[in-house]
C-alpha cells in the first residue's frame, strides 16, 4: 500500500543536516539509496540530487514502523519524518556524514521495480544498457553533477555576455543548409512535395543576418546538427556557444571568448590566465606539427642547421626538408623493446622518417648530438628522437600550395604533421611520468590555452580538385592577400581564428566578409558559378548588399568545454540524453520505422525500382509541373462569379487530382493502373475544351447542372438489395436529368464539337490506352507456356507502360492549365516553361 503526499512538506534537503541541526525536526524526501538491515535497527540511506542522509528505524521505538521500512527495497521513494541526531561513528566521506535522522513516520510514495543497474557512484552496466535507461543512470551522483556543472556553467556565460550587451538570439531549426559544409540532416515538407528544411549546421547564416538587421551583438547557446559519421567525441546533435559582433577586430573577438571562458571555469572553480597567447598557424605547424597545439608539452625543436650536408647525407634526410626533435620530459631509461614499440606509433604515410636511436647517433656523431640536446633544452632522462624525410624525388607532382613563402608548404606539412603526431603519441604514453597532463585543477598551467590564428583560406580538395573554403566562404581573407585570390589561392591567408585548449580545439571563428564584391571573389576562387552560389546562398548575398557593417564572430563547443571541466572522458558524460556512437537514441528507440501513410504524407514513398532513368526523368518533370500548379492554383480562392468560372475550377481539381493519382500509380510501377486513370484525365481536357470553345456560359452551366447535387443524390438512392424496379426508376430519373442539363452524354460527342485535329489525337490516345488496359488484362490472363498449362502472370509492380501515362500527363494537365489560367486570369508563363523545357527534351530524345 502507497501513501499519499498530502501537504507534506520538505524541511531539509538530503544533503543538507549537519551536526548543528542535532535536535531538529526533519522531513526528508527521496529515493532508498541503501538499506541495511541489522536485526533491531534498519539504516536506510536516502538520497537526492543534493546528497544523502541516513535515516534509522528503531525496532524498539515503533515495532510497527520497523516492518513498513522492512518492506523498503532500492529506489522506492519516500518521505521519512523524524528527529536529527548527532551519529555515533560519523562517515567522513558524506557532508552530512555527522548526523542522522531517527525515523518516527514513513511514507512510501512509490514502490520501484528492481533497476537493471543501481545508480551508484561508479557503474559496472555497460554504457548501452546504460543509455537504454537513462534515466536512472541519470541517477547517478557524477551525472547529476556533471548535469548540474553544465547548467551553471552555461548560466556564467549567459549573464558574462548579457552584461557586456550581448542579447541572446534565437534562430530557426528549420531552414536551408548552412555553409558548414557537413552533411545535412533534412526534414521532408509534407506541403511541398519533395522539398526539404535543411536542420542548421550552425546559425551562420542568420547570425551575420542579424548584424545587417542592427543588432550590434548577438549570442546563442545553440543545439547544431551535422550528419557526419561519428567518433567518440562527435555527437550529431550538440550544443554551441555562438556569438556574433558588429565591428570587430579579431582582438575584440577574443576578449569577449576569454571574458566568459574565465566566468566558465570559475563556475568550476577554475582559474585561468588570460589573455591566451597568439599563434599564427604557420607557427603552430612548425612548432607543434598540429593546428591544435597541446602546449602542456615541450615544442619541436629545429635541428636542420645543427646537422650538417654530411651527416644529412648519411642518414639519408631531405636536405630541404623540414629536420626537428621530439622531446617529451621525465621518460628516463626505455628498452630496446619499448623502443620498437614506441615507433609502431610513427606515422605510416611514404616521406617522414624517425630517427629514435639517439645513443647510436651519439656515438657517431657526439659534438652535432651535444648541440641537440643543448638547443632542445633536453636533459638526461627526456626522450629525444628526430624527424626528418626520405629524399623527395624531385620533380614528383605536388599539390597546390607548395611553395609560397609564409605558408608551410605542402611537402614541409607532411614531416610536421608525423613529428606533431609522434610527439603526442609518445606524451600519451608516458603520461605518468612527466605529469605534464595531471591535471591539477588548482594549477592554471593545467589549462593552456592558445589562439591560432591565419589559416589558410582554402584547402585543396583533391577528390573535388579545386579549392574549398577551409573554415566556410564567409570567412574574410586578410587584406593583404586579396591580391592572391586569383593568382595563388593556397597563399590567401584567411582572418580566421581556433581557440584551443590543451590540444583540443574548443572553438573557431572568423572575421566576415561584409562587402558583396570581395564575396562574389570568394565563390569564383572556390569554381562557384554565379548560379551555384544564388542557388544556395541567393537569399544572403541579396542581403549583403544592404548595408552590412563589418562584423566577426566564433561558435565554441559548450558540450566540449563542460566534458573538460567536468573531467569526464566521453561527451556522452556531460549531455543529459546522448546518442551513441552510431547515432542512436536507446532510450526513446530513434531513429524508428515510420508507417507507409506517414512516408505518403510526406512525399517519401521510394519509385519503383526497376524504373528506368528515362522514365525517372519523365517522373521528375511530371512532380515539377504538379507542383508548379499547386502552387499557383491552390491555396487560394477561386473566384466563383460566373458558371464558367465554377465549372473550370471544379474540372482543374478533379484534373489535377487524377494527374496526381496518375503519377503515384506511376512511381510505384503500376503503369497499367495509371493508364486506367488517364481516361478520367483526357474526359477533364475534353470537358474543358468543349465548354471554353464555344457557348461558354451555356455550356458552363450545362456541365454544372450535369453534376449538380440532385443527380449525385440519387447514385446514393441505390443499394445492393433494391429491387430491380427501384433501379430502373433511378435511371430514369438521372436520365431525365442529364437530358435536362443539356451537357452532351458521352465524350464523343463533347469531342466533336472540338476541332478535328485534337479530335484524332484524343482518339488515338483513347485506344493507345485501351490497349494498355487491355493488354495487360491479356496477360493477366496468361501468358502459357509451351507445355501448354504453366501460367506466368505478371504483376506489378513492373516497369511496364510507365511512360504513356505520365506523357499523358503532361500533355493534358497542360490542356486544362492553360484554359484555367487563362479563366482565372492568371500569368501561366512560369509553369509553361516547365512544359517548353520538357518538349524541347523530348523533341531531342524523339
Ligand atoms: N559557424 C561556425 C562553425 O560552427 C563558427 C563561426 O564561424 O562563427 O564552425
Amino acid at each position: 500500500m502507497l501513501d499519499f503526499l498530502g501537504d507534506l512538506r520538505r524541511t531539509h534537503t538530503c544533503g543538507e543536516l549537519r551536526a548543528t541541526d542535532a535536535g531538529a525536526k526533519a522531513v526528508l524526501m527521496g529515493w532508498v539509496h541503501r538499506r541495511r538491515d541489522l536485526g533491531n535497527l534498519i539504516f536506510v540511506d536516502v538520497r537526492d540530487r543534493t546528497g544523502i542522509t541516513q535515516v534509522v528505524f528503531d525496532r524498539e521505538r515503533q515495532a510497527e514502523l520497523h516492518e513498513k521500512a522492512y518492506t523498503l527495497r532500492n529506489e522506492y521513494v519516500i518521505a521519512v519524518i523524524g528527529q536529527v541526531r548527532q551519529r555515533q561513528s560519523v562517515n567522513p566521506n558524506l557532508p552530512t556524514g555527522d548526523v542522522e535522522v531517527i525515523v518516527d513516520e514513513l511514507c512510501i510514495l512509490n514502490d520501484a521495480k528492481t533497476p537493471p543497474f543501481l545508480p551508484t557512484e561508479t557503474v559496472t552496466a555497460n554504457e548501452d544498457l546504460r543509455l537504454k535507461y537513462r534515466y536512472l543512470d541519470l541517477r547517478r551522483p557524477p551525472l547529476q553533477s556533471n548535469i548540474e556543472l553544465r547548467h551553471q556553467v552555461a548560466l556564467a556565460i549567459r549573464n558574462h555576455l548579457s552584461a557586456r550587451g550581448f542579447f541572446e538570439i534565437e534562430t530557426p531549426f528549420m531552414t536551408r543548409s548552412t555553409p558548414e559544409g557537413a552533411r545535412d540532416y533534412l526534414v521532408p515538407s509534407r506541403i511541398y512535395p519533395g522539398q526539404f528544411y535543411a536542420l542548421p549546421q550552425s546559425p551562420q547564416l542568420f547570425k551575420q543576418i542579424l548584424m545587417i538587421s542592427g543588432f550590434d551583438k548577438y549570442f546563442q547557446i545553440v543545439r547544431c546538427f551535422r550528419d557526419e559519421d561519428l567518433r567518440a567525441d562527435r555527437q550529431p546533435e550538440f550544443t554551441q556557444i555562438d556569438l556574433e559582433m558588429s565591428f570587430p577586430q579579431q582582438e575584440r573577438v577574443f576578449e569577449v571568448v576569454e571574458g566568459f571562458l574565465t566566468a566558465a571555469f570559475a563556475a568550476a572553480g577554475v582559474a585561468i590566465k588570460t589573455p591566451f597567447p597568439l599563434m599564427t598557424y604557420d607557427q603552430a605547424m612548425r612548432s607543434y606539427g598540429s593546428d591544435k597545439p597541446d602546449l602542456r608539452l615541450p615544442a619541436l625543436c629545429d635541428v636542420s642547421d645543427t646537422l650538417s650536408a654530411e651527416i644529412k647525407q648519411t642518414l639519408v634526410l631531405d636536405p630541404d626538408l623540414p629536420i626537428v626533435a621530439v622531446r617529451i620530459p621525465k621518460v628516463g631509461e626505455i628498452s630496446r623493446k619499448e623502443r620498437d614499440e614506441n615507433r609502431l606509433l610513427f606515422s605510416k604515410t611514404p616521406g617522414p622518417k624517425l630517427l629514435d636511436d639517439i645513443k647510436r647517433l651519439e656515438k657517431s656523431w657526439p659534438d652535432a648530438v651535444a648541440k641537440i640536446r643543448q638547443n632542445c633544452g633536453a636533459a638526461t632522462d627526456d626522450f629525444l628522437a628526430i624527424v626528418g624525410s626520405a629524399p623527395l624525388e624531385k620533380g614528383a607532382p605536388v599539390c597546390p600550395g607548395v611553395g609560397q613563402a609564409g605558408v608551410v608548404r605542402a611537402a614541409e606539412k607532411v614531416v610536421f604533421t608525423a613529428a606533431g603526431a609522434f610527439r603526442l603519441e609518445i606524451g600519451r604514453k608516458y603520461a605518468d611520468r612527466h605529469q605534464a597532463f595531471a591535471g591539477d585543477r588548482k594549477d592554471p598551467n593545467s589549462f593552456q590555452f592558445v589562439w591560432v590564428t591565419d589559416f589558410p583560406m582554402f584547402e585543396w580538395d583533391e577528390g573535388d580538385g579545386r579549392w574549398m573554403a577551409a573554415h566556410h566562404p564567409f570567412t574574410s581573407p586578410h587584406d593583404q592577400d586579396m591580391d592572391k585570390l586569383e593568382s595563388d589561392p593556397g597563399a590567401v591567408r584567411a582572418r580566421a581564428y581556433d581557440v584551443v585548449l590543451n590540444g583540443t580545439e574548443l572553438g573557431s571563428g572568423s572575421i566576415r566578409i561584409h562587402r558583396q564584391d570581395i564575396q562574389s571573389k570568394i565563390f569564383k576562387a572556390m569554381g562557384m558559378s554565379e548560379e551555384e552560389a544564388k542557388s544556395r546562398f541567393g537569399f544572403f548575398l541579396e542581403a549583403l548588399q544592404y548595408g552590412t557593417p563589418p562584423h566577426g564572430g566564433i561558435a565554441l563547443g559548450l558540450d566540449r568545454i563542460v566534458m573538460i571541466l567536468a573531467g569526464a572522458d566521453s561527451l556522452r558524460e556531460v549531455i543529459p540524453f546522448p546518442k551513441t556512437v552510431t547515432a542512436q537514441d536507446l532510450m526513446v528507440d530513434a531513429p524508428m520505422h515510420v508507417s507507409e501513410s506517414q512516408l505518403e504524407e510526406l512525399h517519401l514513398t521510394p519509385a519503383f525500382h526497376g524504373l528506368s532513368p528515362d522514365n525517372r526523368k519523365l517522373l521528375k518533370t511530371c512532380e515539377t509541373v504538379l507542383h508548379h500548379l499547386h502552387t499557383e492554383l491552390f491555396g487560394k480562392d477561386f473566384p466563383q462569379n460566373t458558371p464558367l468560372q465554377a465549372a473550370v475550377a471544379l474540372i482543374f481539381a478533379k484534373s489535377f487530382g487524377d494527374a496526381e493519382a496518375i503519377v503515384r500509380l506511376a512511381r510505384a510501377g503500376y503503369g497499367s493502373q495509371a493508364a486506367g486513370l488517364c481516361r478520367s484525365l483526357i474526359e477533364s481536357a475534353v470537358n474543358i475544351r468543349f465548354i471554353t470553345e464555344n457557348d461558354t456560359q451555356d455550356r458552363a452551366l450545362a456541365f454544372l447542372k450535369s453534376t449538380a447535387p440532385d443527380i449525385q443524390r440519387l447514385a446514393t438512392k441505390l443499394r445492393r438489395t433494391s429491387s430491380q424496379a427501384e433501379v430502373i426508376a433511378v435511371f430514369e430519373k438521372a436520365e431525365q436529368l442529364a437530358r435536362e442539363s443539356s451537357w452532351p452524354r458521352t465524350v464523343k460527342d463533347r469531342m466533336e464539337a472540338i476541332p478535328s485535329v485534337e479530335r484524332h489525337t484524343y482518339d488515338l490516345l483513347y485506344s493507345m490506352l485501351s490497349q494498355v488496359i487491355h493488354s495487360s488484362v491479356s496477360s493477366m490472363a496468361g501468358v502459357y507456356s509451351e507445355s501448354g498449362n504453366a501460367a506466368q502472370i505478371s504483376l506489378p509492380p513492373t516497369s511496364k507502360d510507365i511512360e504513356l501515362p505520365l506523357m499523358i500527363v503532361l500533355d493534358f494537365t497542360r490542356v486544362v492549365a492553360v484554359e484555367t489560367f487563362k479563366v482565372f486570369g492568371l500569368e501561366f508563363s512560369r509553369v509553361d516553361a516547365v512544359y517548353d523545357e520538357f518538349q524541347k527534351q523530348r523533341a531531342a530524345t524523339l
